[in-house]
């Protein structure tokens, strides 16, 4: 699954490049990554015994800013899922024009089985693995699947016991250490102004539209209280113990509170529970994949009713899915743009931490909107102009400028 998610990525980067003529020996260097590194994490667990995992840190491109990435906990990780991912974390700064470049890291653990205090050190581990590598100029990780503003406060401490005080090295952090006013719903957020901007592009609106999410975490959950918050309807949700769809309407605040209590959605009473995979192709106007990578295949594609995906996943879409959905007219928001919010408004974070000078939510929503904007603009002219889809026209754009700096940048 890892293999073909790393061999997807990288024929979208081939096609782009062709796209816009550059050489294969330059689509060669823009593909390899610069370092990549592997660390083994002991630590002991609740039980006594030692727990071994392993630790992935990708860093895939510098040309035009630090790495920047999440971190993902879970037991799929493997070196090609996170070479992957830090490949269309470059693209992605590269969409959203913030001046990053791209990387990823992950732990292959089931996070579902950690203890917080296995979490923490298992956290600290890794970061004694990396901290060379990383820092506010050179790396910046920032959460992803399983990891959250606690992960990244441990971060943020282990790496200041080698380094000193450098809230820069991190981003996604609780407000009261640093972190930014309205990063912990950016993604989400940032997801919901881009299916604004590809209904209003199709002469269309939110209101009223019907909404099926997957995954009921960061991205879902914020996703779906702004959705509603702007006159949508979500009826359908899932996460990993399966299912919820309710026609009329869920009761989001409902089902986050049940989440908050529960840690799943497992026993949510507000809904019909039904078979997890049963959302993806629930009858909506809007779906938004928002949990891993490869889930809408050739065997469900031909059965999605949305009018639009809007990936608020990474790779949730495989290129025979992404073919049928073209055949079918269905629109595509790509995952280096829908989800792009984090990255941005974690250059809002990085931004002011080494200012010292923080902003107010309504400043960070109101400049992430206008980056959600100006992306789209970039992406429906590249699509115009070059007569693709709107994800080869992410493509397009972030490779575009990316390449240029590299070529700028000399050897
Ligand atoms: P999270 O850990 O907060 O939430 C993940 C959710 O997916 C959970 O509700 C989990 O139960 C659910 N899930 C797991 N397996 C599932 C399955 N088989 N079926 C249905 N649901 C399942 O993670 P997150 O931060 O919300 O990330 C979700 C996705 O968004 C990932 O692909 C991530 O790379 C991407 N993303 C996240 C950010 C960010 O800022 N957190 C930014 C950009 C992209």
């Amino acid at each position: 699954m890892s293999k073909e998610f790393l061999e997807a990525t990288k024929a979208y980067v081939e096609r782009a490049a062709k796209l816009l003529d550059i050489p294969a020996d330059e689509v060669k260097q823009l593909e390899t990554p610069r370092r990549e590194v592997r660390v083994e994490l002991n630590v002991r667990m609740d039980d006594g015994s030692i727990g071994t995992f392993i630790g992935f840190r990708v860093q895939h491109d510098d040309a035009r800013g630090p790495f920047k990435g999440g971190i993902r906990y879970h037991h799929h990780v493997d070196a090609e899922e996170v070479t992957a991912l830090a490949s269309l974390m470059t693209w992605k700064t590269g969409v959203a024009g913030v001046p990053f470049g791209g990387a990823k890291g992950g732990i292959a653990v089931d996070a579902s089985k950690l203890s917080e205090g296995e979490k923490q050190r298992i956290t600290r581990r890794f970061i004694d693995g990396i901290h060379d590598i990383i820092g506010p100029s050179s790396d910046i990780p920032a959460p992803d699947v399983n990891t959250n503003g606690q992960v990244m406060a441990w971060i943020f401490d282990q790496y200041a016991k080698y380094h000193g005080y450098h809230p820069g090295v991190v981003t996604g952090k609780p407000v009261s250490l640093g972190g930014s006013e309205g990063r912990e719903q950016a993604t989400g957020r940032g997801a919901v102004f881009a299916t604004e901007e590809i209904l209003a592009h199709h002469g269309d609106a939110l209101a009223g539209k019907r909404v099926s999410i997957q995954g009921f975490g960061n991205v879902g959950t914020w996703a779906a209280h702004d959705y509603v918050a702007k006159g949508a309807k979500v009826t359908a949700i899932s996460d990993v113990s399966g299912g919820y769809v309710n026609d009329d309407g869920i009761d989001v605040a409902a089902a986050i509170a049940h989440v908050k209590q529960h840690r799943s959605l497992a026993g949510f009473g507000g809904a019909e529970a039904v078979a997890g995979d049963a959302v993806l192709v629930h009858d909506c106007d809007i779906l938004v994949p928002a949990a891993l990578s490869g889930v809408l295949t050739k065997d469900n594609a031909k059965d999605v009713r949305a009018k639009y995906i809007i990936e608020g996943a990474n790779g949730p879409t495989d290129p025979e899915a992404d073919a049928i959905f073209d055949q079918r007219g269905i629109e595509v928001v790509p995952d280096i743009y829908a989800n792009c919010g984090g990255v941005t408004v974690s250059y809002f974070e990085w931004s002011q931490n080494m200012q010292h000078y923080y902003w107010s939510e309504e400043q960070v929503n109101e400049a992430l909107q206008r980056v959600m904007k100006r992306s789209f603009a970039s992406l429906a002219d590249a699509r115009k102009k070059h007569g693709c889809n709107l994800r080869m026209a992410a493509f397009v754009v972030g490779i575009g400028r990316v390449n240029d700096a590299t070529r700028l940048r000399g050897l």
